[in-house]
């Protein structure tokens, strides 16, 4: 593997990071904020939008999908570099849902026409996503939901609750995986993966705050949503298929290396003009840093292989599971550094780092179970990549 940037991927670099030096609110950037924290800003939906219909016009959010659907047929190393920039800009705008996994997985599972109509929406930015997996219940095991859509002429009418779901408040369309046949057996044979408008009558999203006070996800019930036929995606009863692949997708999205990267190096400065850095510190911040590059060279190796077509699994659980935890210990590593200054608010003159460090922290748990715990990657990994035995 080589993972050398070409001339041609540098120059690419090179102009967004001179966009993104014109277009980025010039506080998202004082503030140094990362996509985890950025909700808190009270004009963070609005920005979000208007950043990524920016990027949309760019050509950018697509530039490495095939052709045939509107790409320039260039590496996935162009949406690494693009959302590595995009974190060191601290710029919002990107759907990781959306583009990230939604879009790669209409083009493996996608009819033609679900392509036609949602490929162009979310490549200009316009159509921002949410997916709807989870359930008060059930998390892990997707194959045991319940949320249940019964068949009538025409389309399927869902009943039921979802949880959890990032951006569900102001998303265009959800990604949903409902329980279609309550007799299959085994259990994963009975769903089905819809694609649904959340303009739909029926839908009610309630927003679900988190520990650092910010809303990023939401509960979501279903009272007779009624969704057309044709937006089954994979077959009837066959939405456990496409699910294993969009999760396949969402561990290896997010750069989260770079976010865990960017906090450091802030807190390494923090560090030094404050003169914290004894040599317990320097340790720490040492090992953080090799722990860093361990998570990006994870990273670069899921990019490489999707460059030549390849479908990491295994790796993807890694990939995932490296760099949240990575980003969990930094955050840890902040709390301690700072010691008592970080529970000083905003509007301190002594506050540290925007009163970003304490949220940060709190945000942090949460990484070692979205997009899928890292009990389950270490299953993967374990099962999938080493062939030892299921333990449960
Ligand atoms: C910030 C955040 C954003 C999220 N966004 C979304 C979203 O947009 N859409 C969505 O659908 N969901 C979302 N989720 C939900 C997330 O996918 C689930 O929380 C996750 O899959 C775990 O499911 P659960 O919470 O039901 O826990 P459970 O599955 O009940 O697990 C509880 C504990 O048991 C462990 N466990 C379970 N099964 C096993 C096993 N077989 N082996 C070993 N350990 C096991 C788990 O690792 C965990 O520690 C989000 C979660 C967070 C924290």
């Amino acid at each position: 593997m080589d993972f050398t940037f070409t001339p041609e991927e540098e120059a690419f670099r090179k102009e967004v990071a001179a966009f993104l030096e014109k277009e980025v609110p010039q506080v998202y950037r004082e503030k140094r904020l990362t996509f985890f924290d950025m909700s808190a800003q009270p004009d963070w939906i609005k920005v979000h939008r208007v950043m990524a219909e920016k990027l949309g016009a760019k050509g950018w959010i697509s530039k490495h999908w095939p052709r045939e659907y509107g790409g320039q047929d260039v590496s996935p190393f162009h949406r690494l570099i693009l959302r590595e920039e995009l974190i060191r800009y601290h710029s919002p705008g990107y759907d990781a849902i959306g583009a990230g996994i939604v879009a790669p997985a209409l083009m493996l599972k996608g009819s033609e026409e679900q392509k036609k109509q949602h490929l162009p929406g979310i490549a200009s930015g316009k159509e921002i996503w949410c997916e709807t997996l989870s359930e008060p219940g059930h998390g892990s095991d997707l194959a045991s939901i319940e949320v249940f859509a019964k068949e009538e002429s025409d389309c399927f009418v869902v009943n039921g609750q979802k949880i959890w779901t990032t951006n569900g408040h102001f998303a265009d369309w959800n990604a949903l995986i409902v329980r279609t046949d309550r007799e299959a057996d085994p259990n994963y044979r009975g769903l089905t993966f819809f694609l649904l408008d959340m303009k739909t009558p029926g839908i009610t999203v309630n927003p679900v705050i988190n520990m650092a006070g910010h809303h990023d996800f939401n509960e979501v019930f279903f009272d007779d949503v009624r969704i057309p036929k044709e937006n089954i995606v994979g077959g009837l009863n066959k939405g456990f298929y496409v699910v294993m692949s969009l999760l396949d997708y969402e561990r290896t999205t997010d750069p989260v290396y770079a976010m865990a990267g960017t906090y450091l190096s802030d807190l390494a400065e923090y560090a030094r003009e404050n003169r914290l850095l004894d040599p317990l510190m320097k340790n720490r911040v040492a090992q953080l840093r090799a722990d860093y590059e361990i998570a990006r060279l994870h990273h670069y190796r899921v990019t490489w292989m999707q460059s030549r077509d390849m479908v990491p699994n295994t790796e993807s659980a890694m990939n995932k599971m490296v760099s949240f935890e990575l980003l969990q210990r930094v955050s840890e590593f902040g709390m301690e550094l700072t010691g008592q200054y970080s529970q000083l608010t905003e509007d301190s003159a002594r506050v540290p780092m925007y009163g970003r460090i304490p949220s940060c922290y709190l945000r942090s748990f949460g990484h070692s179970l979205e997009q899928g715990t890292s009990e389950i990657d270490r299953d993967v990994i374990a099962q999938r990549g080493l062939g030892l035995p299921r333990l449960r």
